[in-house]
């Protein structure tokens, strides 16, 4: 379906995307992921002729997209694309918003036109709202009028550039049900997303890009639970977990738990899991409170998808010594409460510094 050989882009020194070889077959899912800046947005803007890449051919469908006979309004209608931002006409109402182009550009008769995007807006849950105006929707709906607007072309590919990271989190999973949906129809797409489990989910490949190239391509477990390269690894590893720095006894309890909790959500770890992690975070920090006067701790919160496990790790300095058995306890109230919710306390030395890590089940879901 789409053939991308030795794409590279630069604006003027800055070589955004170096060398970009790559096949994609029709109904393929695919999602990019990778570091902020590494030309995910410009790989897509590229392909979708918005950017204007160096060198290199891009084939579709067997013809080559860069040649200046190319059509580019077909290309676009073949190969149509989502935007983080929606871009929708905010002065025209949500049905004119769908017909606009397939009048315009595909000839279509307002009446196909207008029958075909109802048809659209049951598909995205939206038919009710079409005589509505954008600003009278909500970020999820104004998403989900978007990918129906671009469904509205007919396309045979869809390039989604962060279609929920403008979305309040409550919006992100109705905007992700649309795209799973068409998925399991066969679209083909290609999907820049940070939603990690969605891209486990509904991906055939996960591209990771980096240093201007796909640096690793695999399947979803390939990528995400046995990456082979290091920047591929560390990424990975990144996005699994959180790392608080507590370097007083007068820290900030509830940042902390605000960010553990968005931390569990982006997880889509269950509310049991999340309060089960709250109150063992709260009982740890309690018992290193006494230590908190004369040394710092690093608590890392961290996820293993594959295991469904999550390892809560407390590094502190001071005296080699077992901050869950020191005399600095008052009673083993808190000890016992996290024995109660893990399923392994393992406590370690490695020179420089005590580290505890308790493992606890964690499940995902409502
Ligand atoms: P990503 O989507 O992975 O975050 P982008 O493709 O948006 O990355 O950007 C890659 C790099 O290209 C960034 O360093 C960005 O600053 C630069 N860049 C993007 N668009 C332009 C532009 N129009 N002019 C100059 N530099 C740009
Ligand atoms: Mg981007």
């Amino acid at each position: 379906m789409i053939k991308v050989q030795h794409l590279s882009k630069r604006y003027g020194d800055l070589v955004v995307l170096k060398d970009i070889s790559t096949e994609i077959k029709k109904g393929e899912v695919i999602s990019i992921i990778g570091p902020s800046g590494t030309g995910k947005s410009t790989f897509l803007r590229c392909l979708n002729l918005l950017d204007h890449p160096s060198s290199s051919s891009i084939h579709v469908d067997g013809c080559n997209i860069l040649d200046k006979k190319a059509d580019i309004a077909k290309v676009r209608q073949k190969m149509n694309m989502v935007f983080q931002s929606f871009n929708l006409f905010s002065h025209l109402s949500v049905m004119d918003n769908l017909t606009l182009a397939p009048m315009k550009l595909l000839g279509k008769t307002r009446d196909d036109a207008e029958k075909k995007s109802l048809d659209l807006l049951r598909l995205v849950g939206l038919a009710e709202k079409a005589n509505s105006y954008p600003d009278e929707l909500s970020g999820g709906q104004k998403q989900r009028i978007a990918i129906a607007r671009c469904l509205a072309m007919d396309p045979e590919v869809i390039l989604f550039d962060e279609p929920t990271s403008a979305l309040d989190p409550t919006m992100v999973s109705e905007v992700l049900s649309v795209i799973r949906k068409l998925a399991q129809e066969g679209m083909t797409m290609l999907i820049v997303t940070h939603e990690m489990s969605f891209a486990r989910d509904v991906s055939s490949r996960i591209f990771y890009m980096d240093q201007g190239l796909i640096y690793e391509e695999g399947t979803p477990e390939q990528i995400f639970d046995a990456p082979q390269k290091e920047r591929t690894r560390n990424f990975i590893h990144r996005i699994r977990s959180c790392v608080f720095e507590i370097t007083s006894p007068d820290f900030d309890l509830y940042a902390l738990n605000g960010e553990v909790e968005a931390f569990c959500d982006k997880q889509f770890l269950s509310r049991k899991t999340r309060n089960k992690v709250l109150l063992v975070i709260e009982e740890l920090l309690m018992i290193y409170k006494p230590l908190l006067e004369t040394i710092a701790l690093e608590l890392t919160v961290a996820y293993s998808e594959k295991n469904e496990t999550l390892a809560l790790v407390c590094e502190s300095g001071g005296n080699q010594c077992n901050p869950l058995e020191g005399d600095h306890l008052v009673d083993d109230l808190g000890v016992n409460l996290i024995k109660q919710f893990s399923t392994d306390i393992a406590y370690g030395w490695d020179g420089d510094k005590n580290k505890i890590t308790v493992s606890m089940q964690a499940t995902r879901g409502v």
